[in-house]
């Protein structure tokens, strides 16, 4: 059987996306279509609303645009998620950019300014611990 491959589901279409919308890319929709891949939302794993305001990680926690501390809401989601990954034997996971649940190279810093700074986001990160190979849209061509 082939290998499963994790995704992050808003990837593949599914309307998850703080601003009730998507990510959709055409190659992760027709991974998704082929059966191999397994969608996770971490942010509604962990019991967020969709819509929800948008988040970014401030030294090393996450606060919304109105200044909540997030944290435990995106922990929640994240360890549920890759309890998931866990489940399908996903040993790759292919991941939006720059979201503070699934950025694998870069993140926003925290200011809500459109900055950019190099980190991953707390799901990421704890698929980098479990030694998962992550990816992200860009890097993902289609084959795999
Ligand atoms: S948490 Fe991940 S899967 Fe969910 S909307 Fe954000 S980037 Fe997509």
């Amino acid at each position: 059987m082939s290998e499963k491959i994790l995704i992050s589901a808003c990837l593949a279409g599914f309307n998850c996306k703080y601003s009730g919308g998507n990510n959709l890319s055409e190659d992760v929709r027709k991974l998704y279509e082929s059966g191999r891949a397994v969608p996770v939302c971490p942010e509604q794993l962990g019991g967020l609303s969709t819509p929800r305001r948008c988040s970014e990680i401030r030294d090393g926690r996450v606060f919304d645009t109105e200044g909540n501390d997030v944290t435990e809401y995106f922990e929640a989601g994240a360890l549920k998620a890759l309890a998931v990954c866990r489940k399908n034997g996903c040993q790759k996971a292919i991941l939006k950019e720059g979201s503070p649940s699934c950025g694998t190279r870069w993140i926003y810093d925290g200011t809500f300014s459109h900055t950019r700074i190099p980190g991953r986001g707390i799901f990421a990160a704890m698929l980098e611990q479990e030694g998962t190979e992550l990816m992200n849209e860009e890097e993902y061509g289609g084959e795999i």
